[in-house]
């Protein structure tokens, strides 16, 4: 067993925290992987006190300054990639290979903000549009919000964090991050790296802690904007708490990728599996609900539950390994209840279905009863629903009778259905010969329903993370003209 870490806080002053500690257990192994120091009310403010203060230092770097920093942030990131992808895969149970490709992504997501630092641009108007605006100019800036919170859940710790510190250091906001604390090495590593880089101290602090920590900074008056990731019971939570503080919510979703007749089905195989089972299911775009074309289906399925029963479920650390554990106990006794429940219900269990512990095999159900909860919850394991359909028209609309929207997939070789599929979907993005599960990190995120308020991408966020500012001039002495 290898010595537990020990994670405190990050504030402006650096490393800090001793007590009380929250005990985080190793999902594979139940050894202790690390004790995470827990912020109150005292750290929280001390937190946001520093934070209002560097805010104004940060809003008077230079653009061309703070692009550099955050550059320089993402190539140091790479120099820490093993021990970070380690920490990860240690607390939180996503594969090393996972955990690995998730901190190459996270360079660039710090990197793509910096760029877009360059870009905050505003607008010119035609003043003279109105009467009462002849003879004046009208422009936009765009400014920062103040102190932004980023909440994130501990699924994907550091390119969830580097989504939120990214843009925001970028738009020139400081940022609170409060880490899952199956995130709290991830977050501490990254806060490090900004003071390292030449960020003010204090730009970007860490307060660890859970849900009551997360509480006392969502409601602190301090905070001008949350950013949050994790559960739709949470973003709920929170937006009843918020007050008058801005709040972007990227929550839960039960994706579903349709395989229409004419689909090359040796290509889209693969990946289909790997968006229903890779990462052990816990992302929010895992494919959950499969729609299969009846002409295509009997192959399909044999196909695909040949290739499910192949995928290796194991130990995080073995290189090998294409499925991790879950979580915790709790997230694997519920996902075994609705599995029974389920089959019980009358769904016909293709392969997987049973639980070693945490460790879930590639589980496929065939058309259980959509109002089970494996098809209408969220099921943040590797489960997946699959259904047969006649017409494109009736898998939209089965895709969209769902309280969530976060994204979908569409394998067909028809520009008709690829566009049909597009426009009716009601998510927040469409991926069109690919599976649900696929992120460009450049690109707009986000969902709509149940699934989100606010679109991630660092172009998108830092829109989301500055007030526009409208400037009037008039010619000196010309008011009247
Ligand atoms: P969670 O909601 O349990 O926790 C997320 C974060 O919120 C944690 O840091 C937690 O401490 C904090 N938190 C919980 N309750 C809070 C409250 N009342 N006030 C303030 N903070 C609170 O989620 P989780 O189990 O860590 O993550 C899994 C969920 O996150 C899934 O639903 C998944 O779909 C979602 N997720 C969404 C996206 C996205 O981009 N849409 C990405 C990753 C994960």
């Amino acid at each position: 067993m290898k010595t537990p870490l020990i994670i405190k806080h990050f504030l402006a002053e650096g490393l800090v925290g001793e007590s009380p500690l929250l005990t985080i257990t190793d999902p594979f192994t139940s050894d202790i992987g690390a004790y995470v120091v827990e912020g109150d009310h005292d750290t929280v403010n001390r937190a946001v006190m520093h934070a209002q203060i560097v805010q104004k230092e940060i809003a008077h770097i230079p653009t061309y300054q703070r692009a550099q920093i955050l550059q320089r942030v993402g190539v140091e990131l790479l120099n820490r990639k093993e021990e970070v992808a380690e920490g990860m895969a240690l607390l939180t149970g996503k594969t090393i290979r996972e955990a690995r490709t998730e901190v190459d992504r996270s360079a660039d997501i710090l990197v793509l903000s910096g760029e877009e630092a360059r870009r905050n641009e505003g607008l010119t108007l035609p003043a003279d549009a109105l009467p009462s605006g002849r003879g004046r100019v009208a422009f936009t800036i765009r400014v920062p919000v103040g102190v932004v919170v980023g909440i994130t859940a501990f699924n994907a710790p550091l390119s969830i964090a580097c989504h939120k510190v990214g843009p925001s250091f970028a738009a020139g906001n400081a940022t609170i991050l409060k880490p899952d604390p199956r995130g709290a090495f991830a977050g501490v590593v990254l806060a490090e790296l900004f003071a390292a880089a030449g960020a003010p101290a204090g730009s970007v602090q860490v307060v660890q802690g859970g849900a009551k920590t997360g509480e006392a900074l969502v409601r602190h008056t301090g905070v001008d904007l949350v950013n949050f990731t994790g559960s739709t019971r949470a973003g709920e939570a929170i937006i009843s708490m918020a007050g008058l503080k801005r709040v972007l919510l990227e929550l839960g979703g039960n994706a579903a990728t349709i395989v229409h007749h004419d689909a090359d089905l040796k290509s889209c195989i693969e990946p289909i599996a790997q968006a229903a089972f890779g990462l052990a299911g816990q992302s929010c775009i895992s494919l959950q609900r499969l729609f299969v074309h009846e002409s295509i289906y009997e192959r399909f399925v044999l196909t695909l539950v040949d290739r499910a029963s192949h995928l290796r479920v194991g130990s995080p650390f073995d290189p090998s390994t294409d499925v991790g554990p879950l979580v915790s106990d709790e997230a694997a006794e519920r996902l075994q209840e609705w599995i029974d429940q389920a089959v019980a219900a009358g769904a016909r269990l293709l392969c997987g279905g049973q639980r070693t512990g945490r460790l879930f095999p590639p589980t496929i159900l065939e058309q259980p009863p959509v109002d089970q909860k494996i098809v209408c919850e969220e099921v943040f394991g590797p489960v997946v629903s699959i259904f047969p359909y006649r017409e494109i028209n009736e898998a939209i609309g089965a895709t969209n009778a769902s309280r969530f929207g976060l994204q979908a997939g569409v394998f067909t070789a028809s520009l008709d259905v690829a566009l049909r599929v597009a426009y009716q979907m009601e998510v927040g993005g469409v991926i069109v010969n690919g599976p649900s599960r696929y992120r460009l990190d450049h690109l707009p995120y986000g969902g709509v329903k149940r699934s989100g308020i606010g679109r991630e991408g660092p172009r998108f966020a830092i829109e989301d993370m500055t007030h526009v500012k409208t400037v009037v001039m008039s010619p000196a002495g010309g008011w009247g003209v």
